[in-house]
Formats: structure tokens, C-alpha cells, sequence
């Protein structure tokens, strides 16, 4: 991927393009939005191993967030598909991806935090989901939240949600003492659980309910307690300071809810499973800063 930079000529504007530019191809662009209005190819990281949200089967990722990525990249090029290219952004990845300018624009179970919001732009939240537990199907000793003190967690390496169990509020939660047990990305979390390395994967709840989906497909027996605790507002990751293409990404979502592309997709990847909670309308914008 070449990286050119513009000429110093620009002034103070050239400055700040300069430091928003969109990677690929030949060309340099201020913000992803131009890009994708001038037919560029572009970089969406998703994850790649979590079921019914971003999953690598074949050529490409598939899932809730795949789909909402190619809709809200179509609609913000005023209905004419965008070219692009997939690539894996696992929990700990995100950050650096969207500074260094190894993909464009992000769409991985990513919660907005008052952390992470200092060093990303966030579009959105498109939906909301919420943290839940997720513990062996024989396990009768974790039957809340509040059990998980003194058990064996799944740190996902970069992900938000170990905090809300061990941490105070803003970006934590229930502040309790639990044991930490270090994993790459959920789906090693959930091999984890099943082989006795520790008592629970605890995190969003589509992410549960897309291993369970698949665990019970091929027999695994696992069960999520069905009780809420948090509010993850998904949102759309893009370099700090791309206020433009996320204005235009907010211009897209608030769409997608108004046309019930939304429904949709969250009924096509979740729908029916018993006890989950999708998001009903269209979460409130948290604003481009
Ligand atoms: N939504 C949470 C987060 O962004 C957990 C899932 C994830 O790490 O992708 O931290």
C-alpha cells in the first residue's frame, strides 16, 4: 500500500489532509469519504473469528458487521457498490490500524469508549449491544454478573471488556476482583472455556450468542445467563479527526434505520435467539469529535 504524501505547499489545510489521508492505490485522499465518492478501493477491518458478526470462511468475512459495512460504504456513495478490501482487525489491532493507516475504516464489535475516544473518531453507534456471561452448559455456580468475583475471566487482548468487570465506571463497570486469563481474540476465549482453562467468556452479547449459535450446531454445550449488565455502542472506527466521513457514515446509518436495512440485518444474523435483546431504533448519534 503506497502512502504519498501532498505537497507542503498546501498551507495549514495541506497539514491537517496530510494527517487524515486515506491509504491506496496511486492516489492520496484527504478522508476515506472522497475515496469512496472517487471509486477507490477501500480497507475495512473486521474481525475474522467471530460467528454471525465478521467470520472468515471463505474469500471473504462475512456477518452483521460485514453486511452493515457494505451498506453504509454503498449508501455513502449514493447507492453504487464500493470496492473493497477485507482485513482482519482483532480487539488490539484497531487503534494502531486506524493511526498508521493500515485500513480505512473499521466495523468490529467496536464499543465506543471515552478512552478510545481520544485517539478515534467514532460514526455512530449503528446498534447497541450489551455485555453478558457466558459459562459452561454443567456450570451451576456463576448465575449472575456479580459470581464472576475470584473466577477465572478471558482477557481478550485489547478489548473493553474484562474492564467492566474489574474496573470502576467510565470505561469498567462492576469493579471486582476476578482472575484474568489472557487470550489473542474471543474465539480463543471460547476454546478456553470449553477445554477448563477458565470459568467464563463475559463480553457483548451478539458475540456471545453467535458462539453459542455455533457451538450448539456442533453439539458444544454452552450457556449465556441472559442478564444484561452494560450498553456497547457499536461504532465505526476512523482515523482521529476524519470528521467529514463520519458525518457522511451518520448521513448513512440514520438511513439504513429509517429504510429497516437495519431490522434487517440484525433479524438475518440474530434472529431467534431466545433471550437476546437487539437494538429496536436508531441509537442516538454520539456525535463526530
Ligand atoms: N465491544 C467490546 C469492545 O470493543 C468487546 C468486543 C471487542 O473487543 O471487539 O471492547
Amino acid at each position: 500500500m503506497r502512502f504519498r504524501r501532498l505537497s507542503a505547499a498546501v498551507g495549514a489545510a495541506g497539514l491537517l489532509v496530510a494527517g487524515l489521508a486515506a491509504c491506496g492505490g496511486d492516489k492520496t485522499y484527504a478522508t476515506v469519504l472522497e475515496k469512496v465518492q472517487d471509486g477507490g478501493t477501500v480497507v475495512v477491518g473486521t474481525k475474522w473469528d467471530q460467528p454471525s458478526l465478521g467470520l472468515k470462511k471463505g474469500a471473504e468475512p462475512e456477518g452483521f458487521d460485514v453486511d452493515v459495512a457494505k451498506a453504509v460504504l454503498k449508501e455513502m456513495n449514493g447507492g453504487k457498490d464500493v470496492q473493497i478490501t477485507w482485513k482482519e482487525s482483532a480487539s488490539s489491532n484497531r487503534e494502531p490500524f486506524l493511526q498508521n493507516g493500515t485500513v480505512d475504516i473499521i466495523f468490529a464489535t467496536y464499543s465506543i469508549t471515552e478512552a478510545r475516544k481520544q485517539k478515534v473518531t467514532f460514526g455512530g453507534p449503528y446498534v447497541v449491544a450489551h455485555q453478558d456471561v457466558m459459562v459452561r452448559g454443567n456450570d451451576t455456580s456463576i448465575s449472575t454478573p456479580q459470581d464472576l468475583k475470584g473466577k477465572r475471566i478471558c482477557k481478550a487482548a485489547g478489548s473493553n471488556s474484562y474492564k467492566r468487570i474489574t474496573d470502576p465506571p467510565p470505561d469498567g463497570q462492576l469493579d471486582l476482583d476476578a482472575q484474568l486469563v489472557d487470550a489473542a481474540n474471543y474465539s480463543e476465549c471460547v476454546q478456553k472455556l470449553q477445554g477448563n482453562n477458565l470459568d467464563a467468556v463475559t463480553t457483548d452479547d451478539l458475540i456471545l450468542a453467535g458462539f453459542a449459535k455455533q457451538a450448539a450446531a456442533s453439539g458444544g454445550q454452552f450457556k449465556v445467563l441472559g442478564q444484561p449488565f452494560t450498553d456497547e455502542k457499536y461504532g465505526v472506527g476512523l482515523k482521529k479527526g476524519d470528521t467529514k466521513t463520519c458525518e457522511a457514515v451518520n448521513a448513512a446509518i440514520k438511513k439504513l434505520w429509517d429504510n429497516g436495512t437495519m431490522k434487517q440485518l440484525q433479524e438475518k444474523w440474530f434472529g431467534g435467539i431466545q433471550g437476546l435483546k437487539l437494538t429496536e431504533s436508531a441509537p442516538p448519534a454520539e456525535g463526530c469529535a
